[in-house]
Formats: structure tokens, C-alpha cells, sequence
């Protein structure tokens, strides 16, 4: 598949996945800001409760403000329900457009709290795609190159079985190089441990190597960039 052929694939799923997630939670999220604008905007008045209803509910008497005199229910969390006694004054958002219903001003400042962790959350998530898609994007186009070379003529590298010309290119590991003599226990091989330079703490390790397809033999050079050996460059 050509590069760009990749890429539009990539960016398809990436905008296939944004499109998943965005649209079902656009609706939804959209209602609930509306509704915490709705509240966050109206005035605060000072409410008295008159009756604990059940399902932690509070009937309310607005004491001071636009809506004095009048009456309003109100839902809240268990904890506020339980601590809350007849004849305290509690501060309320009495909405105009559900007559008989206030919200608890603790409760419109929850319902913003969670409206806003949803919005980092889906957000975190959305970027994280972009950032995914980004990275793929660019790891099938852009040229990279060995960190350091072996220090030979590629021309006159030639492989050990056929004799043939090798073909210059580099392997890039997902997981280190494991080595063992013959005979020897093989362990637990794992990811993090190997040849020194082949392993990937930061980014992925580029091993300047030359292959014979004929024969699927492949010579490369391991170590750690920053070693100053002979036969490298
Ligand atoms: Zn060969």
C-alpha cells in the first residue's frame, strides 16, 4: 500500500473513532451545559426548608430575593439531606421556567464541577486520538535513517553464505535483541533486557544492518550509540 494510501487509512479510523465517541456524547453534553448556564446565570436567593420530603427532597420557602414567598422543591445528595434540619436557610437557584422547582445552589456547583471533568475527559481522550494519529501519520512517511552506521563499504559488504552483495538498510525493534550461546539456559527473555542499544526505554532502537533476501540472512551491528568501538561510525 502506498504511503499515502496509509495515511488516509489512518486518518479514516482516527476520524471514524472521534466521530464514535463525539457524536453520541454531543447531544447529551450539550443539554447538560445548557442546563448548568440555565441555573449558573439565574439569581441566588436565600431559602428556608419547610419539609424534608422523601427521596431526599426539600420543600423550601424562598426568604430573601426576586421569588420571595414562594415555594419550591428541591433534590439534593444524602449527605446534605441527612445534615440539613426543618428552618435552616439554605442558598437556592429558583428556575422561572420550572415553576415550583429550585436547585440547591451546592448542587448546581457539583453539576459543574462534573460537567467540566467530563469535558477533560472526553477532550484528553479526543487529543489522545489526534496525537495517535499524528504519530502513524508521520512513522509511515518520514525517511529515517540508523542512528550510526557500520564502519564498511556497503558496496563491498558481502554475505557470508552466497557470497552474493547485501542489501543496506536498518531493523527497527520493537523489543531488545536477546542473545545466547549455544547450550545455554535461554532464561526469561523479556523486553527490557538484551543486547546493550537494543533496548527501547526512549523511542526505538535503529540498528544499521545489510540483509541477503536470497539466502534471509541478516547482519547487524548492536551497542549503545554513544560507544566509541572500533567498526562503527
Ligand atoms: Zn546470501
Amino acid at each position: 500500500m502506498a504511503p499515502r494510501s496509509k495515511q488516509l487509512c489512518i486518518w479514516l479510523a482516527i476520524s471514524a473513532l472521534v466521530a464514535l465517541i463525539a457524536i453520541p456524547l454531543w447531544g447529551p453534553m450539550r443539554i447538560a451545559w445548557h442546563c448548568y448556564q440555565l441555573h449558573e446565570n439565574a439569581a441566588r436567593e436565600q431559602a428556608e426548608v419547610v419539609e424534608k420530603l422523601p427521596n431526599e427532597t426539600f420543600a423550601l420557602r424562598v426568604i430573601d430575593g426576586p421569588h420571595v414567598g414562594e415555594v419550591c422543591t428541591a433534590d439534593t445528595s444524602v449527605a446534605i439531606y441527612d445534615a440539613t434540619e426543618i428552618g435552616e436557610s439554605l442558598e437556592v437557584v429558583y428556575v422561572a421556567w420550572k415553576p415550583g422547582e429550585c436547585e440547591l445552589s451546592s448542587t448546581v456547583e457539583a453539576s459543574g464541577w462534573i460537567i467540566w471533568f467530563m469535558v477533560a475527559v472526553i477532550g484528553s481522550i479526543l487529543a489522545g486520538l489526534i496525537a495517535l494519529g499524528v504519530t502513524l501519520s508521520r512513522s509511515f512517511t518520514l525517511p529515517v535513517n540508523p542512528k550510526r552506521r557500520m564502519r564498511a563499504d556497503p558496496a563491498e559488504i558481502r554475505c557470508h553464505v552466497c557470497g552474493e552483495a547485501m542489501e543496506e538498510g536498518y531493523l527497527p525493534l520493537v523489543s531488545a535483541i536477546q542473545w545466547r550461546e549455544i547450550g545455554e539456559p535461554i532464561g526469561l527473555p523479556h523486553a527490557l533486557k538484551g543486547l546493550a542499544g537494543t533496548v527501547g526505554w526512549r523511542g526505538r532502537p535503529r540498528l544499521h544492518a545489510f540483509r541477503c533476501s536470497a539466502c534471509e540472512v541478516v547482519s547487524f551491528q548492536y551497542g549503545k550509540p554513544s560507544d566509541d568501538r572500533p567498526g562503527q561510525r
